[in-house]
């Protein structure tokens, strides 16, 4: 990874044609040539990680992923859309993900296609630390380059997502279950992001779009509030946009991957990161809500009955399931009509709480977290 560059512009709203002109003037001082993708296959690479309208700011906006994707287009590329959300990668499930956030209509306004290929292979990771190799799906498999098109929100396990997080969508469907297993803590799991991220920067070139116009403040990746942060960043470094976003919303420091990333001499230092376009310090959000679960850490060293913990509110909850079948631990059961979280088998991964389609998960705080909130 040899650049550290990355672009910051202001943009204040989802208009299409506003986007694609900045978003054109971010490639061209990043020194991105867009000829260089002719005849390529580029995958546009969102974040979709519920079927949610747009205006919840769980996704990244249709609006980004058009003029991100009328951009590969008109290089002369071949553009699909793909992701792999939480729950079963299915068509069916897709075609309804790709509805309800408007990315249909943002695939025909662009002329790219949206992926229907639910296969995956199985690529190696030879520098990886924590796993040598990971199933990925298809359309990224075979992709000669990624634009990956994030969205920028607080996370419940990883304190963050972004730029870093948002490639764990390459991995099919349920897997990323058995991932959430085998690599249970919120250091684990950030490590094992990294060596997925590392894997796909090291075989193809990646250049990371986030949508910063609206990110999520609060219990992200879904179940969080819709903040303004008001800019676009790009950068063919995720780790350094991660870290330049990470600064935007006062959470510098504070997000374990990119302390990994650090230490593996992926990412640059604070003051390393040359930043162009617009002047950092103007976007910053100091009062910007981490979830309730990173803010709870400061507690991670008392009793479990005080750490903070998924909390099913049964008056909201329609019993579908989606939880239990997503759970890595196996620790939710559906009794009655309503979700049954057993706490000593929860590993608090939270992703009952990313997951639950209707946002009856909660975090529970406990009564210390309360006082001095
Ligand atoms: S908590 Fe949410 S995901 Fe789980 S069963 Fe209830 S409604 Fe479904
Ligand atoms: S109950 Fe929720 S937080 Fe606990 S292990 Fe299962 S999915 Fe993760």
């Amino acid at each position: 990874m040899t650049t550290c560059s990355v672009s910051v512009r202001r943009c204040e709203d989802y208009d299409t044609s506003k986007i694609e002109k900045i978003l054109r003037k971010q490639l061209s001082e990043l020194g991105i040539n867009l000829s260089d993708f002719a005849g390529k296959r580029i995958v546009v690479k969102p974040n979709l990680v519920v079927a949610s309208k747009p205006d919840t700011a769980s996704c990244t906006n249709p609006a980004v992923i058009e003029a991100v994707s009328k951009i590969a287009v008109s290089s002369g590329a071949d553009v699909t859309i793909a992701e792999s959300p939480g729950g079963p990668f299915t068509l069916s499930l897709m075609k309804h993900n790709y509805k309800v956030n408007k990315v249909d209509e943002a695939a025909k306004n662009s002329g790219a296609v949206l992926n229907t290929d639910m296969g995956f292979q199985t690529m190696s990771a030879p520098n990886a630390k924590n796993s040598k190799n990971f199933n990925i799906i298809n359309a990224i498999a075979d992709a000669d380059v990624i634009l990956n098109v994030c969205k920028l929100k607080t996370h419940t396990l990883t304190g963050m997502t972004n730029a870093v997080k948002n490639l764990f969508g390459a991995i099919p469907g349920t897997q990323k279950v058995e991932m959430h297993a085998r690599f249970s803590n919120q250091q684990k799991f950030g490590d094992v992001l990294i060596d997925l991220c590392d894997m796909l920067c090291s075989s193809k070139r990646v250049i990371s779009f986030c949508d910063a116009v609206i990110g999520m403040e609060g219990n992200g990746p879904s179940g969080g509030t819709p903040r303004k942060v008001g800019c676009l960043l790009v950068s063919e470094n995720p780790y350094a946009l991660d870290l330049a976003a990470s600064q935007i919303i006062c959470h510098d420091g504070e997000v374990p991957m990119i302390e990994e990333a650090k230490r593996r001499g992926l990412c640059p230092k604070e003051g390393e990161i040359r930043i162009l376009g617009d002047d950092i310090n103007s976007f910053r959000v100091k009062d910007y809500l981490h979830s309730d679960a990173k803010r709870g850490k400061i507690f991670s060293l008392l009793p479990p009955f005080l750490q903070p913990k998924p909390d099913v509110i049964l008056s909201k909850c329609v019993g579908c399931g989606k939880c239990a079948e997503n759970c890595p631990a196996n620790a939710i059961s559906v009794n009655d009509g309503k979700a049954v979280i057993d706490r000593k088998g929860c590993i608090k991964c939270f992703c009952c709480q990313e997951l639950c389609p209707i946002h009856a998960v909660d975090i529970k705080k406990n009564i210390i977290f309360k006082l001095i909130r």
